[in-house]
């Protein structure tokens, strides 16, 4: 494993300057789970100062404000998440999505911060190869086994998938996060925060935060009345595993009409992906058994699958008509 060495603040404003200090040699350390990895493989964009942001108190907690939004810190572990009575309560959905992440031992320790920002699980690169992401100047992903964790909807100079879960459940919710910056906080949607590969600090990365910025609240609005919402993941293993594709979806229903759409669909491109043909296609529609057989087929009309991944497409289409009859039967 690469050699590191590790500051451990105890304030954000101490971390910040550390991470100002170091530009990206350095890197927020949490739950662990991906950076650690990264550090065994020895990847290129690998850190050699860890900041340990586990000692700041005010990073990890669950609670709903007085205008009856729920804030979760960023260092909230994952297991927190899905055993909140809270959250099982007013986001039934994002708790069954953070279930389904990885498993339970491993959401002891992974962050919710760490979810939303944890690098591509790219064989290629996490085996070492000198792609794109690892200082290269080739894609591997794009030319050799992409069944997997590679894009179905195009890409860039980095073909591979986002990975996370949480974000694809959170985007229906209309959620939006919190940085802390050196000139202040700053505040964007979850949409915002990962819109897929890019260049942030001389680096590709599927964020946007910088090498000193530290993501530390997601906040999520009160579901608006009559909000039906599913989440629904098609991986490999049933425990363990990455997306092959998932979707979130969440509908605003009133006497069987939909007001509003929200459609995410995860596991299929390099970023979480709101699909808002679809979502057009179903405002003002009844939600009945029918509905599907009119939606799928306008549904992931960009598609631009690899050699060998067509199948998540079909995959992301079938969970659409599974999703859409899940709500209508909750009615
Ligand atoms: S998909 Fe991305 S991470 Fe994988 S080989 Fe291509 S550039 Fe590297």
């Amino acid at each position: 494993m690469k050699k590191v060495s590790i500051y451990r603040p105890s304030t954000t404003d101490e971390a910040i300057r550390i991470l100002s200090q170091h530009g990206t040699e350095a890197a927020v350390y949490a739950g662990g789970t991906d950076l650690l990895v990264r550090l065994k493989n020895r990847l290129k964009q690998a850190p050699s100062y860890l900041v340990d942001i586990k000692k700041i108190n005010d990073l990890r907690y669950i609670k709903e404000d007085a205008g009856g939004d729920v804030r979760i810190g960023a260092a909230t572990k994952l297991a927190e998440i899905g055993d909140s009575d809270l959250l099982q309560k007013r986001y039934p959905m994002l708790v069954k999505a953070i279930h389904m992440i990885s498993s339970p031992e491993l959401r002891n320790a992974s962050t919710l911060g760490g979810d939303l920002l944890q690098e591509v699980w790219c064989q290629y690169l996490r085996g070492g190869y000198s792609c794109w992401r690892n200082g290269g100047h080739l894609c591997y992903g794009a030319i050799g086994d992409n069944s997997y964790y590679h894009s179905a909807m195009g890409g860039r100079l980095c073909y591979a998938v986002y990975p996370g879960d949480a974000a694809t459940a959170l985007i229906p919710f209309d959620a939006r996060v919190k940085l802390a910056t050196p000139t202040g906080v700053t505040e964007l949607s979850v949409e915002q925060l990962v819109p897929g590969d890019m260049m942030v600090d001389g680096r590709i990365q599927s964020h946007v935060v910088r090498h000193n910025e530290i993501l530390t609240e997601v906040v999520i609005p009160p579901p608006p009345p009559g909000l039906r919402a599913s989440f629904e993941k098609l991986r490999p293993r049933g425990v363990w595993d990455f997306a092959m594709a998932s979707l979130a979806i969440s509908l605003q229903v009133r006497n069987h009409t939909i007001e509003d759409a929200r459609v995410v669909f995860g596991g299929i491109a390099g970023r979480p992906l709101r699909e808002r043909v679809v979502e057009d296609f179903l405002k003002g529609k009844s939600l009945t058994a029918e509905l599907a057989k009119q939606v799928v087929p306008v549904a992931l009309a960009n598609a631009a699958p690899l050699k060998y991944n067509a199948m998540k497409i079909e995959m992301a289409k079938g969970l659409l008509a599974s999703g859409l009859a899940e709500l209508d039967a909750a009615g």
